[in-house]
């Protein structure tokens, strides 16, 4: 029997649900809001951890693709203290594929492939239990009834209301980005000072990390504490229009005072500045089961930036992808999703309790905090 399947939203989550359903001959619709896959910056870098995000791509019959396109140099890491020594450089092994880093547009157009995404297909709302199945409301007015609709539309969902309450709050970080490009020719020194993969000044109550992308594109990523409307609630002499880039970077070297020269070029020659203020949802985020709906990735369990939320969309949207494959009848379809939420909701709790305690550290009073979960993590 072919369930009539619809997963909202075309990131990790969403691609590697439709392209594992893909695998196994079942239709599926991809629903996503933006009009083209290059309507805006597809963001930066992304580690795929072996046991995660490949082992998604394995079910999805891409691994052999991603390891072609993937830089496992890019695992290497530098941890430099705010006077500019190096107190780490870590180096992969040759041969070292747990962690391979890949451009986020690299692994979209690799998940993309032979997929049917109807672009420009806001949701708005999506309400289950109607006599034809869950009734999913467009932007556009129009509507379409599915038996299953997976939200997989990140942060700010539009289908977690149909099951939870729950929104994301603000963690009391604030990330701010930019980026450097063509960085070997037009900044050897900062090229050198980075090296092949990442590069991280860890200071009080904030930080500054640079990653290489291919193409000698770099994002450069400063986070520190700061109220969620600093830029609104100061008063007129120091407020801070995020629109302006050149207030942007002058705040910013203002904040990061004191610090070595070579890292602060990185904030100098730093393009277009994108304001992230880091929201996570409640941990744990559970529901009530509703039949014919749920929700994958960040859509059901936002946390910090630690490396982990791409590789668990992947999996989340593999493995369930596999499990209504296998599903015969309507009861089984549902077995299968109450299934997978029970597992999904185990698995991402521990994930989030140990990034938000990841969190606290990198940005944290005592900048040694952060060498010690490097060296936890990573034991040279
Ligand atoms: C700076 C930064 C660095 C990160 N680095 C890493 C890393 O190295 N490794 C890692 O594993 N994770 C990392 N993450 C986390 C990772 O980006 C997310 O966890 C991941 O993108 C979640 O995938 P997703 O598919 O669930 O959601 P998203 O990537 O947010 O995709 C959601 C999709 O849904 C679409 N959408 C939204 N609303 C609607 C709607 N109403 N209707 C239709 N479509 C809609 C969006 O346009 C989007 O395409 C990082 C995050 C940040 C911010």
């Amino acid at each position: 029997m072919r369930h009539r399947i619809a997963v909202i939203g075309g990131g990790p989550a969403g691609l590697t649900f439709a392209r594992v359903l893909h695998r196994h001959d079942h239709p599926v619709t991809v629903l996503e809001r933006d009009p083209a896959p290059d309507a805006r910056p597809p963001g930066g870098t992304l580690d795929l951890h072996e046991r995660m995000g490949q082992l998604a791509l394995d079910k999805a019959g891409l691994l052999a693709e991603f390891q072609a396109l993937s830089r496992p140099e890019g695992q290497a890491m530098r941890i430099l203290d705010a006077d500019g020594t190096v107190l780490r450089d870590w180096q992969p092994r040759p041969g070292d594929l747990a962690n391979p880093e890949i451009d986020r547009g690299q692994l979209r157009d690799l998940l993309l492939g032979p997929l049917d995404v109807r672009w420009g297909r806001g949701v708005t709302e999506v309400v289950p239990g109607t006599r034809d199945g869950v009734l999913v409301h467009f932007a556009d007015g129009r509507q379409e009834t599915f038996d299953l609709v997976v939200g997989a539309d990140g942060a700010w969902s539009r289908v977690r209301p149909a099951l939870s309450s729950a929104t994301p709050h603000y963690t009391g970080i604030t990330m701010v980005e930019t980026s450097l490009d063509d960085v070997d020719t037009r900044h050897p020194d900062l090229a050198r000072l980075i090296g092949d993969g990442s590069m991280a000044v860890y200071g009080v109550n904030r930080n500054l990390v640079a990653q290489r992308n291919s193409g000698g594109h770099v994002k450069v990523y400063a986070q520190f504490r700061a109220p969620l409307d600093r830029h609104t609630n100061l008063d007129r002499r120091a407020g801070l229009d995020l629109d302006d880039a050149e207030a942007v970077r002058s705040s910013l070297l203002a904040l990061f005072d004191g610090w070595a020269a070579p890292v602060l070029d990185l904030l100098r020659h730093g393009t277009a500045f994108v304001h992230r203020p880091l929201y996570v949802l409640p941990v744990p985020h559970t529901w009530t089961h509703v039949p014919g709906v749920t929700l994958l990735g960040d859509a059901a369990h936002l946390m910090p930036p630690l490396g982990v939320g791409a590789n668990l969309a992947m999996l989340e949207g593999a493995e369930l992808a596999e499990s209504v494959a296998a599903a015969p009848g309507p009861a089984d379809l549902d077995e299968a999703v109450r299934a997978f939420e029970e597992q999904m909701w185990a698995r991402a709790g521990r994930w989030a309790k140990i990034t938000a305690a990841g969190l606290e550290r990198l940005v944290s009073p005592d900048p040694t905090q952060a060498l010690a979960l490097f060296d936890e993590v990573q034991p040279s």
